[in-house]
């Protein structure tokens, strides 16, 4: 499934001196993790750790099952050919849940290198609050059952506003306000959890699994909501009120078309695929152009000034294809060229994701791998 792994995240707190090993072993994870195959001399060298260190951290990390030697490289160097030790993506397994679209909730097991071996649904069914929370419960115990490994943990993506500690603070669609559910998961099924917004997921996914590259990254993520994930120098951005990126009730057309927040012109309203969808039902080509070109272009209009503000190099559209992709990102990117500095809009990179459906599945995954083992 997806490609090689990608770039760290950056820890965002600073490292006590206790923690030392705890960082050093993350150090030669992620580096065994995201460059592959090395030597434990390759190692101390990317590392910047002793031999000494290097060779305990490795023993530990074999011992524990992560870490696995690969035989000998072939001498280019006169003397003895090295061992090479590799990451061992089939030493634990993960459970992913995406619960952001609207009919179903949806799961998958993966493997360290997010590598998807099975995945599953549940109908929603219209159910909301305890009994939506009681569906992910089931879903993720049908997916631990399945794991064929020990789990590392579940990582989850849903729709709304989700504090760290992995509380839905407000997802109208569920009917959740304040819904503890990474204590509920945890709970049921005696598992670490980590649950964040699902647009938020999707921006991690880019970063691990989708080749994003550079250091602001914004994936925005078109499904039923609209909303962002902002990564900046690998941190991921979650705002004063765990809300960053909740750019989807921007109003960028006045007067404009009514939107489910009861005000007029949203780019929600402009850009969710069923509004979209059923602006363009019995068009004529001509019609459905315009249609797709004044959503690309008010999409342009919300982006443009966050673009300039945080000097953003990368923004990905995550949706339909067939909808986000064409007319509608030709609009967007011509918009935003029109309204930033050219210093900003010339290098900008402007594009579809290649993960789309399976972003916030792989993103919860990458929740879990950055929490449990410090690599992303
Ligand atoms: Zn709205």
């Amino acid at each position: 499934m997806p490609a090689t792994p990608g770039r760290a995240l950056r820890p965002t707190t600073k490292v006590m001196p206790g923690q030392a090993r705890i960082y050093n072993r993350s150090l030669v994870l992620q580096s065994l993790y995201s460059d592959g195959p090395q030597s434990r001399a390759d190692l101390a060298r990317v590392t910047s750790l002793t031999p000494v260190t290097i060779g305990a951290l490795v023993s530990e990390l074999i011992t524990e099952g992560l870490a696995v030697e690969l035989g000998t490289r072939s001498a280019a160097r006169v003397g003895k050919p090295a061992t090479l030790v590799g990451f061992d993506p089939s030493a634990a397994h993960i459970v992913s849940l995406d619960l952001s679209p609207d009919a179903v909730f949806r799961g998958a097991v993966l493997d360290l290198a997010g590598t998807i071996l099975a995945t599953a649904e549940i109908p929603r069914g219209g159910r909301t609050g305890q009994a939506a929370a009681d569906a992910a419960t089931e879903l993720a115990r049908d997916l631990v059952d399945r794991a064929e490994r020990p789990v590392l943990g579940i990582g989850v993506g849903s729709p709304g506003v989700v504090d760290s500690e992995g509380v839905v603070l407000s997802a109208p669609n569920l009917a959740w306000s304040g819904m503890p559910l990474a204590e509920v998961l945890n709970q049921a099924l005696d598992t670490p959890v980590y649950v964040a917004n699902d647009a938020n997921v999707a921006a991690l996914a880019e970063h691990s699994f989708g080749g994003a590259t550079g250091s602001g990254v914004l994936v925005l993520t078109i499904g039923l909501g609209v909303g962002a994930g902002i990564l900046l120098d690998g941190v991921l951005v979650r705002g004063d009120r765990f809300a960053a990126g909740e750019i989807g009730h921007l109003i960028v057309e006045e007067p404009g078309l009514p939107c489910v927040c009861g005000r007029s012109g949203c780019l929600e309203a402009q850009l969710s695929p069923p509004h979209l969808r059923a602006r363009l039902e019995g068009r004529s080509a001509a019609e459905q152009e315009e249609v797709l070109n004044q959503a690309g272009t008010g999409l342009g209009i919300a982006l443009a000034p966050v673009i300039s503000t945080l000097d953003l190099g990368e923004v990905v559209l995550n949706g339909p294809p067939d909808l986000v992709g064409g007319s509608l990102l030709e609009a967007a990117t011509t918009t935003v060229r029109r309204r930033v500095l050219p210093v900003a809009g010339k290098p900008l990179v402007l594009r579809l994701s290649t993960l789309h459906e399976n972003s916030i599945l792989l993103g919860s995954a990458v929740l879990v791998l950055s929490s449990e083992l410090g690599v992303s």
